[in-house]
Parts: C-alpha cells; sequence; structure tokens
C-alpha cells in the first residue's frame, strides 16, 4: 500500500527501526517487530545504512517480514551517495520484486575512507531517478534545525522544495525538541511553496548517552525544560525513561493539536517506549481524523 495517500484521511503514525548491527542476527529485530505489532501504527519504516558496502539485504529482510508476516506497510530507507546507479537499480528491482512500494530517498552521511560513488550527489538526484524507474512512493528527509551542511535554513529549504519538484510525496524531519522551531520551519517551507505532508519525526529520550549522541549528530537545539529534566534525573535510568516518554507524549499532544500531518516515532529498536506513548496519544491521533 501507498503512504502518501494516507495523509489525506488522517493523521498519520508511524515507527522508525534499524536492523541490528552486522554482528547480531536479524533474529532480534524480529522479537522487536512481534512487540511493535499489534500498535498498528500506518507504516513502519527501516533504516539502511550508508556505507555501500551491503545492498541492504537486512532493510529488504524486515520490510519484506512487516509486509508478508504483520500486514504492515513497510517503508524501505535509501541512501546513495556511496552507490552507483547499477547498485541503485539492484536495489531498486529487489524492492518491485518483493513488493515494496514506498521508499525514503536519502543521500546519506559520507562515510570517513569511502569515496563518493558520484552518480547521486543529493537526494533530489535519487528522487528524480527512482520517479524515472517505476511505481514507487517516495519519501524524503528534512531538517527543522538546518541540515549540518547547509549555510543556512533558507538555502536547505530551498534544496528541500527541489526534492519534492523531483517527486518526492511527504516529508519526515530529522528530530527536533522543540516544536516552536517545527511550527517555523513548516511556516518557511509552506512559504517556498512546499505543500506536501511533513511529518515530525520525534525520538523519546530515554537515556543520557543516546542525548549526547544524538545532539552531537544531529545538533538539535534542546530546550530548558529539556534539559532541566535530563540534568535531574541522569542518575536514576528508570526516572529517566519515564520523563523521556512523558516529554514525547507532550510533543505529541502540542503537535496533534496544532494539526501536524503526522508523527514519525524514532523506536530506537524499544518496544516498551514505543507502546508508551501509542497508548498515550492513540486516542488523540484518531480524534484529530482529517473530515
Ligand atoms: P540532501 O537532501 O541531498 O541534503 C544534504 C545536504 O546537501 C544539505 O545540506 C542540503 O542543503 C544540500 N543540498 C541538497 N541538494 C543540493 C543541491 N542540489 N546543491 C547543493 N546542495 C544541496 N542516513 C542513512 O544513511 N540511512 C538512513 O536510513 C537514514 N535515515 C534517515 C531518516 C530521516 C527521517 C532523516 C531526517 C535522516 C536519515 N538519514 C539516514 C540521515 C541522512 O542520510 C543525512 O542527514 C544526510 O546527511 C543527508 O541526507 P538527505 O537525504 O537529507 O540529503
Amino acid at each position: 500500500m501507498k503512504i502518501a495517500p494516507l495523509f489525506k484521511e488522517k493523521t498519520v503514525f508511524s515507527f522508525e527501526i534499524f536492523p541490528p548491527k552486522k554482528t547480531a542476527s536479524i533474529e532480534t529485530i524480529y522479537n522487536t517487530l512481534e512487540a511493535l505489532q499489534d500498535l498498528k501504527p500506518d507504516f513502519i519504516s527501516v533504516t539502511f545504512g550508508a556505507g555501500g558496502s551491503g545492498n541492504g539485504e537486512n532493510t529488504l529482510a524486515i520490510a519484506r517480514r512487516l509486509q508478508e508476516h504483520y500486514g504492515i506497510t513497510p517503508m524501505a530507507h535509501l541512501p546513495c551517495i556511496h552507490y552507483t546507479k547499477d547498485q541503485i537499480d539492484t536495489i531498486l528491482k529487489q524492492f518491485q520484486e518483493n513488493g515494496i512500494e514506498n521508499v525514503l530517498a536519502l543521500r546519506g552521511d559520507r562515510v570517513e575512507g569511502i569515496a563518493p560513488a558520484k552518480d547521486f550527489l543529493h537526494a533530489s538526484d535519487l528522487i528524480a531517478y527512482i520517479r524515472s524507474k517505476g511505481n514507487f512512493d517516495i519519501a524524503a528527509a528534512c531538517y527543522p534545525e538546518c541540515h549540518p551542511e547547509a549555510p543556512n535554513l533558507d538555502t536547505d529549504i530551498r534544496y528541500l522544495k527541489e526534492k519534492v519538484n523531483a517527486g518526492a510525496g511527504h516529508l519526515i524531519t530529522q528530530l527536533f525538541f522543540d516544536n516552536d522551531i517545527f511550527y517555523d520551519f513548516r511556516y518557511r517551507a509552506a512559504r517556498t511553496g512546499i505543500n506536501v505532508p511533513i511529518e515530525a519525526g520525534i525520538m523519546p529520550v530515554t537515556n543520557r548517552k543516546q542525548i549526547e549522541r544524538m545532539v552531537t549528530m544531529c545538533g538539535a537545539s534542546l530546550p530548558r525544560k529539556f534539559t532541566k529534566m535530563v540534568q535531574r534525573f541522569e542518575d536514576n535510568p528508570a526516572a529517566l525513561q519515564d520523563a523521556g516518554i512523558a516529554y514525547a507524549i507532550d510533543q505529541i499532544v502540542d503537535l496533534v493539536t496544532d494539526g501536524v500531518d503526522g508523527i514519525h516515532l524514532y523506536t530506537m529498536n524499544n518496544p516498551y517506549v514505543a507502546r508508551k506513548i501509542s497508548e498515550a496519544v492513540g486516542g488523540i491521533i484518531s480524534a484529530a481524523k482529517k473530515c
């Protein structure tokens, strides 16, 4: 099932999961899927390492499992910077043959020591290519606090418009902890003529290490309310997890009240956290249904 039409009917609620590390068995993620399946998200997206060393076998296997075993619509991520056209052709063919209709088209991060393949320099190149290839529903990433390599947010949004023009039918944001930043970004995107649905990416923060990693990786601003929470509970992992879940719920309630197109929950493969949040916000997300 294609995802984009869902946004016309409802406030979309989706999850992100990632394949296990190379050293771990694929079975570990299947336990996570088992624990997530009855939450009935509108779709689950599956990440894909950008290194160019594999062909996304695990991403494909998990996406297939979601669809065939649990009847949950999958979205496969696809980063392109380290892949040649031939490799992308092979991956897309595999997606098509396995009934994977939804792709999150990404440039991916440059991996140190591996030269970019140069066939696709930006996500917009990949989006246009996928569009020319087959019948996929294509989504793209966006950055309310500006992509770290972009000189400023207006420039980044201009490139985002190119992704939409190339064929991205909906957007998913990088995580953020301050909803006002998202609202400002959404306004600027609309002003630039971006009129596709934008799903808000929400990451429930449940431990201190995760926060440090996230901030280093994506530079998300941390509001005072958030840093106070972390400082207060950092030595009590159970309390910090509860507080992180409550913070994410609070963000989601505000976003849904404001009419957000969708919520994409970065589950970090943690079914307990995903369940707590889904149970808390499921009712308001259904109530926000579009007529
Ligand atoms: P682009 O849209 O190509 O943008 C990258 C940079 O180039 C930006 O600074 C942009 O302003 C600039 N730019 C864009 N177009 C042009 C142009 N025409 N000319 C000049 N500059 C331009 N990474 C993975 O490896 N695997 C994943 O599964 C994955 N999943 C993700 C899911 C989400 C929701 C998000 C938000 C990110 C994800 N990432 C993933 C990370 C992503 O690959 C990185 O953030 C990467 O650095 C940028 O990817 P992009 O698709 O946004 O790139």
